[in-house]
């Protein structure tokens, strides 16, 4: 094809051309706001100068050590410095961060070790017990590195090399990786595996550079803000504000455990702005008992997202002083993919309605360049809040593939479109809401019933503080509902199946009420997510 005139001698190069990567946010922020506090850990502060230094340190550490483009790194750890430095520093090295969920038993870890061929495995003390067992059963035997911390557990060291003895031994001057291909990977994350291994997700620095652009932009970030870590960093690397943050030029303050004690008490201290969280850590927050429980000095954002939260939990964090957004996404595109966008009419809503609006997983992100809802022929469903079709996501924030899963790639992009594996409808506003995961939904009498839809109204009694429900396999039915209830502090000895069946059957259509009631504690996940497999395992009879 014959050359424009715009195509002759007007190429890209290193003037106009930069690969887009998260690095570049740290660089600025140090250079624009050296001296800003970037991270708080307890007593600790590092400024954004301190932090680049750090940073740098840690990459040269590696690369002394012959880590270099292309070696993964993992990482075992809470929400803490190293943790979040990590999320330069091993980019910055050429290499790929692999942050393992820290709730998993050995022998996953172990999986993930040998199936991400990490050369070095960052851990911290807490953790230590879990890594030593996790080695043992690897094949692959990384570098360990311990992070000492006074605030954890007194574990004796496991590794070859403190973390600090590290930082200390790395060159700040020493040249900084930045990919010449932002489609390099930067970063690895395992899928949950409920349905066999886990599957390794590759995301690239082009993608987690405009997802991060995005979530500041989404949340409304700026050199003010002030964010809680209580979203876990090594899930989808924190939904990239790890980046974001630091985009932002704002403050990243660090958490070890998710307690809604020590939540309440650093919004007041250090005056937060901004967190995220799994809509069960707002139930933890909103039950939490009344000495603990405090109103925000001033309002704090919270997103949330990784489960449907409930509208009753919406309108609950707002009364407690909180103003709610809703993301929705997965590991697969670099965590939130969609947001429930405002709209001017929001501010005149009642509570109630406006926690209706939320509670809908709204439209693509400001850099996912499309989102909708597809019927099984490829289709879009008609905006008619009614009929089901599969979530489907396409963008420059949509991973590179599963590693060494050439097979469940394919799959999971055949026809163009990210299969998301969510389904849900289209409302006329276009606002996408989600009804099921599709190994979630319930098909009783043939007629397809949302556990979602099931689990709101639960939520809404007064006497529920948490609520799931699973398909439970019928002889008549196929499948009923069978509803796992929490109660309310106070309550768990007044609320019976029979009162949360009539509630059912005020708010529900028949054939959608629970046939089944079992009352007590639900099974979470570490990224807060209740077990429906576990819970469909207790029906299964
Ligand atoms: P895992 O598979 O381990 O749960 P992900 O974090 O990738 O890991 O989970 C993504 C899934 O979480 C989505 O496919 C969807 O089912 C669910 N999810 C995430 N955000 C929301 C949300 N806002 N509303 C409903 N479901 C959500």
């Amino acid at each position: 094809m014959a050359n424009t005139i715009f195509d002759t001698d007007l190429d890209r190069n290193a003037a106009n051309f930069v690969a887009l990567s998260p690095i570049s946010f740290l660089v600025r922020s140090a250079r624009v706001w050296p001296g800003r506090t970037a991270v708080v850990h307890g007593a600790r502060r590092f400024t954004y100068a301190m932090m680049l230094e750090r940073c740098r340190r840690f990459a040269a550490a590696l690369a002394a050590r012959g880590i270099g483009r292309g070696d993964t790194v993992a990482v075992l750890a809470p929400n803490t410095p190293a943790m979040l430095e990590a999320h330069y520093a091993i980019p910055m090295a050429g290499g790929v961060i692999c942050a393992i969920n820290t709730r998993l038993d050995a022998a996953t870890v172990a999986f993930i070790l040998d199936h991400s061929e990490a050369r070095a495995l960052l851990v911290d003390q807490e953790l230590a017990p879990l890594a030593a067992a996790a080695l043992a059963l690897a094949r692959n035997k990384p570098l360990v590195i311990d992070i000492a911390d006074e605030a954890a557990p007194p574990n004796p060291p496991i590794g070859a090399i403190e973390y600090e003895a590290l930082l200390a031994s790395g060159d700040p001057a020493h040249p900084m990786h930045l990919p010449d291909d932002e489609w390099q990977a930067i970063s690895l994350g395992y899928t949950s595996g409920t349905t066999g291994d886990p599957k390794g997700v590759v995301c690239h620095h082009r993608g987690a550079h405009l997802n991060a652009v995005a979530n500041v932009l989404g949340l409304g970030l700026t050199p003010e803000s002030v964010y809680l870590w209580t979203l876990p960093m090594f899930h989808c690397n924190g939904w990239t504000y790890t980046w974001g943050v630091t985009l932002a030029g704002g403050t990243h303050v660090c958490l070890r455990r998710v307690d809604p004690a020590l939540i309440f008490a650093l919004i007041e201290q250090e005056a937060v702005t901004h967190l995220c969280a799994a809509p069960v850590v707002m139930t933890m927050l909103i039950h939490a008992p009344a000495d603990v429980r405090r109103r925000p000095p001033r309002k704090v954002r919270i997103a949330t997202g990784g489960a449907a939260p409930p509208t009753a939990v919406i309108g609950g964090m707002e009364a407690l002083g909180f103003e709610v957004m809703h993301l929705y996404g997965l590991t697969e595109v670099y965590g939130p993919a969609t947001f429930c966008a405002w709209q001017p009419t929001v501010a005149q809503m009642s509570t109630e309605m406006r926690a209706r609006f939320t509670s809908r997983q709204g439209v693509p992100s400001h850099m996912l360049e499309d989102a909708t809802v597809m019927d099984a022929d490829g289709h879009s469903v008609p905006a008619d809040a009614t009929t089901m079709g599969e979530l489907m996501l396409r963008g420059n924030t949509v991973m590179k593939g599963y590693l060494k899963n050439p097979e469940a790639t394919r799959k999971a992009f055949a026809g163009g479109w990210f299969h998301t594996g969510d389904l849900g409808v289209l409302h006329p506003d276009g606002y996408i809401e989600i009804r099921d995961r599709s190994k979630d939904i319930i098909i009783s009498g043939g007629e397809n019933i949302s556990s979602l839809e099931i689990e709101q109204v639960l939520f809404r009694h007064p006497a529920i503080m948490e609520a799931a429900v699973v398909a439970q396999p019928d002889a008549r039915w196929g499948e009923v509902p069978h509803a796992f209830v929490t109660a309310k502090p106070g309550h768990e000895e007044s609320l019976t199946p029979d009162d949360v069946i009539a509630f059912c059957r005020q708010h529900l259509a028949g054939y959608k009420v629970p046939k089944h009631i079992t009352f007590g504690a639900l099974p979470k996940t570490s990224t807060g997510k209740i077990q429906k497999f576990e819970l469909r395992r207790r029906v299964a009879g």
